[in-house]
């Protein structure tokens, strides 16, 4: 059975990459009808706050990526890291070091001075422990491999391997008592039964340093997928700028979760030609070891596309809930939240046919929709003013008796039929009658079809919204 987990560090909100680690351990455990845990690793006090805790778990409950169980805090995990440090010390794996800050400065200056990465020399590594300075506390060193490779192998980046003499003797535990990171995560990983683990390449020398963790205590490796990071559309690493924002952001923006996911699963994973994937679709398709090695690049006009296209597969109900769940976080949105009546509700439902046509977002759908909740005098936009010069108010008023004129149901047909008529009579083209009207009830230059808008509106607001334009 498969276990999967994501392991944010709450120092921050769940960014765009995070999110998409996120997702390629929840679709491969639902592909494989398995588990996906969550670990907040909080080990480090200083820089994990609650605030950022509380950010991941929002942000991963908008993306409906679903935990099972409760979350595990690291941090409150310290004991048992401790335990099985000790634990490798009795059984000769692992050793206390009681080398002082000023040794440990100069093993740094001699790797320096020879251009190496700093490394820990191994000088308390055969030494008994009874020559330990009186009253020193150590810290607890594992006693890493000197000959051979490490070998990672990894369903993404292949096999990747590690010469031992490059990997020095690490601290697992610190003369304070407290794990490091490398050793937390292993100890976690096994105790949590994780069988697959999933997160950034950035984690794959980690990944050598951990496997020696595992051999030392006879654990089995977990399945290991290191996945490329997202580089912003110019390839450099992904900054504020090319669209690094946490999740919350894209929710401003009005991106739709499932478009979100679509977009971020096909960063770096494909299936054949598919670039359109309900949630359903990724999971029967995903599968880990399908996922490029190459850095993905983060393009904000292919979301926005795709968001568009979710929107308009969406049936109106449910794109109708979910702006309204979503709009007290849009841009824009509280004004128009603030407003909602049921009436306006109402006409919302109505105009969302025709508005989802033209949003490509549900930002986009706010300003759309504006004109539902507009008072009158309408303010109108610089691009409408211009369809409203003294010609068009000319036609305008040969409009509004058309429309008013009207007898029986005012419906979208109706009032086609009694503006083509108008155009007809006059020699007008449609779209010379269509586009002052729709500035007149708008006050915008776009809007979905003005008929639709006149039906929407009711019989009395359109007029009243007509005249204010023509006097
Ligand atoms: N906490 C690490 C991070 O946020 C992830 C560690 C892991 O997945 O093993 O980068």
């Amino acid at each position: 059975k498969v276990v999967t987990r994501f392991a944010p560090s709450p120092t921050g909100y769940l960014h765009i990459g995070g999110a998409r680690t996120a997702l390629f351990n929840w679709l491969y455990a639902k592909h494989t009808d398995g588990t996906m845990l969550l670990r907040i690793e909080d080990t480090d006090r200083e820089r994990s706050t609650d605030a950022a805790t509380a950010a991941i778990l929002d942000g991963l409950s908008w993306l409906g990526l679903s935990w099972d169980g409760e979350p595990v805090s690291q941090f409150e995990r310290a004991p048992r890291h401790r335990e099985v440090a000790e634990e490798l010390v009795r059984m000769g794996k692992a050793y206390y070091c009681y080398a002082t800050p000023a040794e440990l400065e100069a093993m740094r200056e001699a790797a320096r001075a020879r251009g190496l990465p700093p490394r820990y020399d191994g000088r308390w590594r055969d030494r008994d422990p009874s020559e330990a300075p009186a009253g020193a506390k150590g810290a607890i060193r594992i006693k890493a491999p000197t000959e051979g490779e490490t070998v990672v192998h990894d369903r993404v980046q292949g096999e990747v391997r590690f010469p031992n003499k490059d990997l020095d003797d690490f601290i697992i535990l610190r003369s304070d008592g407290n794990p490091t990171y490398m050793h937390a995560v292993v100890v976690d990983d096994h105790d949590m039964g994780v069988t697959h683990i999933i997160r950034g390449d950035d984690h794959l020398t980690n990944a050598a340093r951990q496997t020696v963790i595992y051999d030392a205590m006879g654990w089995d490796v977990p399945s290991m997928s290191h996945i490329p990071l997202i580089h912003g559309a110019d390839g450099a690493k992904l900054s504020k700028r090319h669209g690094a924002l946490g999740v919350e952001a894209y929710r401003a923006m009005g991106y739709l979760p499932e478009a979100l996911l679509n977009y971020l699963a096909r960063l770096g994973w494909s299936h054949g030609d598919d670039e359109i994937m309900s949630i359903k679709d990724m999971i029967s398709w995903f599968d880990i070891g399908d996922v490029n090695k190459g850095a993905a690049r983060f393009d904000f006009a292919k979301l926005e596309a795709l968001n568009g296209v979710h929107m308009r597969r969406m049936s109106d109900a449910d794109l109708f809930d979910i702006f309204l769940a979503t709009l007290p976080y849009l841009e824009g949105g509280p004004a128009m939240a603030a407003r909602l009546d049921d009436n306006n509700k109402a006409q919302l439902l109505a105009a969302l046919p025709g508005l989802k046509e033209r949003a490509k977002t549900l930002v986009e759908l706010v300003d759309g929709a504006a004109f539902l909740f507009a008072t009158r005098p309408l303010p109108i936009d610089d691009k409408a003013a211009l369809l409203l010069n003294d010609d068009a108010r000319k036609v305008l008023r040969g409009a509004h008796e058309a429309l008013n004129a009207l007898s029986g149901d005012w419906t979208a047909t109706a009032a086609e039929a009694a503006v083509r008529d108008y155009a007809q009579a006059g020699g007008h083209k449609l779209g010379a009658v269509a586009q002052p009207l729709r500035a007149a009830l708008t006050g915008k230059s776009t809007s979905p079809g003005v008929f639709d808008v006149l039906a929407v509106l009711g019989r009395e607001e359109s007029l009243a919204r007509i005249a204010d334009q023509i006097d």
